[in-house]
């Protein structure tokens, strides 16, 4: 029996109705760019598999890293201990972290990095005798699927079932030109009630919602608000960190830093599961105290994971190389010049990039799943192109390993399945 036989008896995929969709591809190896599937056939990952192998899969340098940490120290608690690879990358991550991010709190994933950063921004006010239960965040945001990411996230298609148990949000459209004014009307209606505990946003780039890119300025207008209104800004880079912008994080390019911010996918280069809240000394010091239940009692059993921290200082030190910058500059630059040539297309509706990521819109209706959406992405594997089309959006983020050959078959792909639509 193929794995993918065997995959039907027992197994469960996240994301997946599978009455309708009962089969998945068996992946037996993964190399630099590369998928192999059990049969053989190569797929370039174009998506990174979700924004987490930057630096191309099973990357010689991490896994050099990695297993050398193995060898030495795998797994201690981190509430009675500490060790060299989590206190080494608190020193090198404090070094890109924007201004203002003065310690580091681990999680295990996305979802429980913003759960975290969520609960430190209700703890914070609560260790002040202030009651504040509401978040503001944005339309369309997704944060994560644990009870306050779910919240939190404006995509709530799938949100149904637990609708009635999600805690208070406030929804302010994401800033352009002409609502700004409008979004300002409503930040100071929303700040005099005096409940808002935090505003939590993508930063730039809201990822699941399509790669939809929003305006700076509009952003830092809104970060200023909360600041001057005591709203504790909390910058959700789970997706954009680490390089995906063109800048070590999308926070980089607005003047109003965060007061906290929850990193994942990238941190630890695609090779094991972790992520990080870090805050700012200001958040920090409200948890000190005589009294113990001011602490925060927030944690999670891989804390800090040894080897997991040791992948993470790799990757750092991959982001700062030259090397990778310059990979970076250049996907940037041919991104640019692909979105040149397929704009003017009758099939595409609005393209837009930034950094390494490219999205464009097609100008057709499509359901976020769907017949046309399956039809596509059998299209792109078929010619050895992994993309993963959101609604009628095509996206691509690719490692920043990825070879120029490489980068021009995905765009005559892209390009090609315009002619099925
Ligand atoms: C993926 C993602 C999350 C959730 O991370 P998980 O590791 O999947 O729980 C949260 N926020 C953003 C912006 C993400 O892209």
């Amino acid at each position: 029996m193929t794995i993918r036989e065997r995959d039907k008896k027992h197994l469960w995929h996240p994301l997946k109705q599978h009455q309708l969709h009962p089969e998945s591809l068996a992946i037996v190896k993964a190399k630099n760019c590369v998928l192999t599937d059990e049969n053989g056939n190569e797929y370039i990952d174009a998506i990174a598999s979700w924004y987490t192998c930057m630096y191309g899969h099973c990357n010689d340098y991490i896994i050099e890293k990695t297993h050398r940490q193995m060898q030495q120290l795998d797994q201690v608690m981190f509430s009675d201990f500490t060790h060299e690879p989590a206190v080494k990358l608190s020193e090198e991550l404090i070094k890109i972290l924007p201004k203002g991010q003065d310690k580091i709190f681990f999680n295990d994933n996305g979802s429980t990095a913003v759960e975290a950063g969520i609960k430190m921004a209700l703890q914070y006010y609560f260790n002040h005798g202030e009651k504040r239960s509401t978040f503001i965040a944005f339309e369309n945001g997704f944060h994560g699927d644990t009870f306050g990411a779910m919240s939190v996230s404006g995509l709530s298609i799938y949100n149904g079932p637990f609708e009635d148990f999600l805690i208070d949000v406030k929804r302010i459209a994401t800033p352009n030109a002409t609502n700004i004014e409008e979004i300002k009307n409503q930040l100071k209606k929303y700040s005099l009630e005096n409940k808002i505990a935090g505003f939590i946003y993508e930063p730039l780039v809201q990822g699941a919602a399509g790669m939809k890119i929003h305006d700076a300025e509009g952003l830092n207008t809104i970060l200023k608000i909360c600041k001057s209104n005591n709203i504790l800004t909390i910058a959700d880079e789970v997706m954009t960190g680490f390089g995906k912008t063109g800048r070590y994080f999308a926070s980089d390019y607005i003047d109003t830093k965060p007061d906290i911010m929850c990193l994942s996918k990238a941190l630890t280069a695609g090779l094991i599961p972790m992520a990080i809240t870090s805050c700012s000394q200001k958040i920090y010091d409200r948890f000190l105290s005589h009294e113990m239940a001011k602490g925060f009692f927030h944690c999670h059993t891989y804390s800090a994971n040894p080897v997991a921290c040791a992948a993470a200082i790799a990757g750092i030190e991959l982001l700062t190389s030259s090397e990778i910058q310059e990979n970076i500059n250049k996907i940037a630059k041919s991104h640019a010049r692909f979105s040149q040539r397929i704009k003017a297309h009758p099939k595409v509706k609005a393209s837009r990039h930034l950094g390494v990521i490219f999205a464009l819109d097609l100008n057709t209706k499509m359901p976020r799943y769907g017949d046309l959406r399956d039809q596509l992405l059998s299209f792109f594997m078929e010619r050895g192109v992994f993309l993963r089309p959101l609604g009628n959006t095509i996206y691509l983020q690719p490692p920043y390993t990825i070879s120029n050959k490489q980068l021009e078959q995905i765009y005559k792909v892209i390009e090609a399945s315009l002619t099925i639509l």
